[in-house]
């Protein structure tokens, strides 16, 4: 069997622009950097705009700009399209989710659902919730024969483990982060997915729809996330995490990679320890 090159490291910082970047975020970013640069692999940046409501194009620029300010440099994903500065948007993506789910359907492994969070609320099933906070999908519609297409909500994976999660809600087209992660990890090359640990319950989901579609396993590292003094996991809006420019750059940095050295396996930040001594210093 051929050797793995160095040059096989993909790894990628997948933003979603709700926001700026902020102090937990540039922990991730720079976690996914050293990771991949320390074994001499590439970075893609993938801006996880799929949320319609949610993302907003004015953060788009402005992630860019904190990743550049701060030394964390990606490098170019072929567009071949236009110019977009080597990154990729899921929003432009929608096509290639549509082809897999389609052969997901194929498959049988997806159902319509009609149940909304309300609906969910006020029915007799016995409502189990997932450590994400999120409810077990209690399975009503899962065998049902006939569907009625103006009252569909979502389409649902069938899962084996009783976590039928959603995988694009119809009502604004949107496609779930469970799912398009999975096919641009994939379609991206990437071996390695560096992310905050607030995501480990999506792991699972994720191994799911890669085993059925034959797609290999990327490694997957969680980082820690960081939290204010009352253990709370930083939010975007909180003014306390928001990163500065100029002098509170190099300050920013050494903050990340403190946090990195607190929170994550000895071995690891052995590895990347002359990469950020090389990168930042
Ligand atoms: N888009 C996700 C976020 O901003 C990160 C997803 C990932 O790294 O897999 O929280």
């Amino acid at each position: 069997m051929k050797k793995k090159s160095n040059k096989d490291v993909r790894g990628r910082f997948a933003p979603s622009p709700t926001g700026p970047l902020h102090l937990g975020s540039l922990v991730t970013a720079l976690a996914s950097f050293l990771d991949v640069k320390s074994e001499n692999g590439k970075l893609w940046l993938r801006i996880e705009d799929g949320d319609s409501q949610r993302s907003k194009t004015n953060f788009i620029g402005l992630i860019k700009q904190q990743l550049v300010d701060h030394g964390i440099a990606w490098d170019v994903w072929p567009n071949l399209e236009h110019e977009r500065e080597g990154v990729i948007y899921q929003s432009e993506r929608q096509h290639i989710y549509c082809h897999f789910m389609y052969y997901l359907s194929s498959l049988d492994r997806t159902f319509l659902c009609k149940c909304t969070r309300k609906s969910l609320s006020r029915t007799n099933h016995f409502i189990e919730y997932l450590e994400s906070g999120e409810i077990r999908y209690p399975q009503i519609c899962r065998d049902r024969k006939s569907v009625c297409l103006s009252k569909e909500q979502t389409l649902r994976f069938k899962s084996t483990n009783r976590d039928d999660f959603v995988i694009r809600r119809l009502t604004t087209g949107d496609f779930s982060y469970a799912f398009t992660v999975v096919i641009d990890d994939y379609l991206q090359g990437v071996t390695r997915v560096v992310r905050g640990d607030d995501l480990i319950f999506t792991i699972e989901r994720n191994r799911q729809v890669q085993a059925i579609l034959g797609f290999p396993f990327p490694t997957i590292l969680h980082v820690p996330v960081v939290r204010d003094s009352n253990g709370r996991k930083l939010s975007k809006t909180d003014e306390r995490s928001k990163l500065r420019g100029g002098k509170f750059i190099k300050k920013q940095i050494t903050q990340s990679w403190t946090h990195l050295r607190k929170n994550m396996p000895s071995s690891w930040i052995e590895k990347v320890t002359p990469t950020y001594e090389n990168y930042f210093f």
